[in-house]
């Protein structure tokens, strides 16, 4: 017998649970079907065990690095990785179960089932099928695999988060967000780190200031940097040393080799081919403005998308989605524009809007303002080690708008929320110089800049 459901929704991760949960409030009858752990990618193998180890290295980088400074005689005797690990993953756990509460309290039935379409209103999961006049994809990604020989003898994202030993040598290959990140933690936590991607430059969507200058803190702190470094093989030694060759004739010996080049959309069984939903040719879900894919009454959020691959990008188009389909809000749909964002390198980068070349290119050089920043946070000022912050506002028009801003530095993740709220409100230089700065922050650069 086929159950009927009002909305059904395929994947238990962040557009998922937060498009059930929004359904389920206003009295929809909602399945959400998971195949994995709750949560997805960004509670398991994503943003909450990444940013765990980032805190650890920052703990790591206080207690090592700056703490001399202001007097402390700290002895740093061992990093129990193990432990670390553990204690990661039994708040990970503590998270399952927060998210198993608040489905069921809005009564959101949870299925741990993998699920296929039959047709554009019939899901099998298990042994049995399931219908509804809504239904929702957010079955978000996985990691890209490249094909290079010996690619075997890699780890990805997955298998970093799945270490229990602290590696000797790692090698970090990719130029996004998730290389930059974990090369920095695991540098801070005390790994001999080598970093090598493709091009010229890594982060190479963002402000030329950031990627210039997160190399140059890396490079400082001892971090090994390859540039233009494309990877060719790996290959493993009898010593069980992994050696990575790139196509320029470099090689790189270590103990692991973590792939951070590009994640791509869990698509392929999804039964797609029994229904009218149209892929991109990356084999994204094809959305309109609205979140509907080319199959009326079915829909798509988050990763499987591939516009914008945020934790809060993938909820807050989930929820708008039930506010439109489930409380009556027929207009509601999710603006990608001007999305604030964090990279959780050692320092974080901060950014939100048009790099200065976009803005450059959207207004001409003429009709562009550039303000920028650079100074040593007051943390730094007793200790020897001398870590700067950098920070550009890009304006544009006689008004100023501020279109892109930008910072590298010591809390720079933690100021942007706001300042985001006043871009996205419209706000120009002369709000920004209206406001009177908090003394001694970092912040108080972004509202006094000349
Ligand atoms: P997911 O969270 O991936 O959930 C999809 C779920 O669908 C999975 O649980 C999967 O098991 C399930 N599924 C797939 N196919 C089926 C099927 N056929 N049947 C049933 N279930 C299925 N974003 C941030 O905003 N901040 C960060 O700091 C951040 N850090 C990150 C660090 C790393 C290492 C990675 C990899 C990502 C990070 N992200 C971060 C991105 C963020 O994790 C994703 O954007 C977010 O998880 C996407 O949510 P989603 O709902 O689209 O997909
Ligand atoms: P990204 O898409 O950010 O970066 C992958 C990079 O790998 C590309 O920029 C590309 O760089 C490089 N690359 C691609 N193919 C190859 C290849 N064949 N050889 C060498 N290099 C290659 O992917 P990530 O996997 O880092 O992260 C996925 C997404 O997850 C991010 O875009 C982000 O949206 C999200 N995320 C968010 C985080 C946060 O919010 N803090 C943290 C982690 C992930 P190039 O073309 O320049 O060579």
């Amino acid at each position: 017998m086929v159950k009927q459901y009002d909305y059904i929704v395929i994947g238990g991760g962040s557009g998922g649970i937060a498009s059930a949960n929004r359904a389920g409030m206003y009295g929809a009858k909602v399945l959400l079907i998971e195949a994995g752990e709750i949560g997805g990618t960004c509670v398991n193998v994503g943003c909450v065990p990444k940013k765990v180890m980032w805190q650890a290295s920052s703990m790591m980088e206080m207690m090592q690095r700056d703490a001399a400074g202001y007097g402390f005689d700290v002895d740093v005797k061992a990093l129990d990785f193990k432990k670390l690990v553990q204690n990661r993953e039994s708040y990970i756990d503590f998270l399952h179960g927060a998210y198993y509460r608040g489905l069921d309290s809005n009564k959101v039935e949870v299925l741990s089932e993998y699920a296929t379409f039959i047709d554009e209103q019939t899901i099998k999961a298990g042994d049995e099928t399931y219908t509804a006049p809504h239904i929702l994809i957010a079955t978000g990604g996985r990691p890209k695999k490249l094909g290079i020989p010996g690619e075997e003898y890699a780890i990805d994202s997955n298998g970093f988060f799945a270490l229990d030993e602290l590696p000797k040598r790692v090698i970090f290959v990719g130029a996004g967000y998730i290389a930059a990140e974990l090369a920095g933690t695991i540098h801070g936590l005390g790994a001999e780190t080598h970093w090598a991607f493709r091009r010229e430059r890594p982060l190479r969507d963002f402000d030329e200031m950031l990627s210039d200058k997160v190399v140059e803190h890396y490079q400082q702190d001892g971090m090994h940097i390859y540039p233009n470094s494309t990877p060719k093989a790996i290959e493993k030694q009898a010593t069980g040393e992994l050696v990575i060759t790139f196509e320029n004739g470099t090689a790189i010996t270590a103990d692991s080799i973590v792939f951070g080049t590009g994640r791509q959309p869990n698509t392929e069984k999804l039964g797609l081919e029994n229904t009218q939903i149209e892929l991109t040719e990356k084999g994204y879900v094809k959305v309109d403005k609205f979140q509907n894919t080319t199959q009326s009454g079915v829909y798509a959020v988050g990763d499987v998308i591939g516009k914008i691959d945020l934790t809060p990008v993938a909820i807050a188009a989930g929820r708008r989605l039930s506010e439109r389909l489930f409380n009556g809000k027929e207009n509601e749909y999710l603006d990608y524009e001007t999305i604030p964002t964090v990279v959780f390198t050692h320092p974080p980068i901060a950014t939100i809007g048009l790099t200065e070349k976009e803005a450059i290119n959207k207004y001409g050089e003429e009709n562009i303002k550039v303000y920028k920043s650079t100074f040593t946070p007051m943390y730094f000022a007793l200790g020897e080690y001398r870590q700067k912050c950098d920070m550009k506002l890009v304006c544009a028009g006689e008004e100023e708008k501020i279109v892109g801003l930008h910072g590298i530095g010591l809390g720079v993740d933690e100021m942007l929320q706001g300042f985001a709220v006043a871009i996205k409100m419209g706000a120009t230089k002369k709000d920004f110089d209206n406001t009177v700065a908090i003394h001694p922050t970092g912040s108080e650069e972004f509202v006094t800049m000349r």
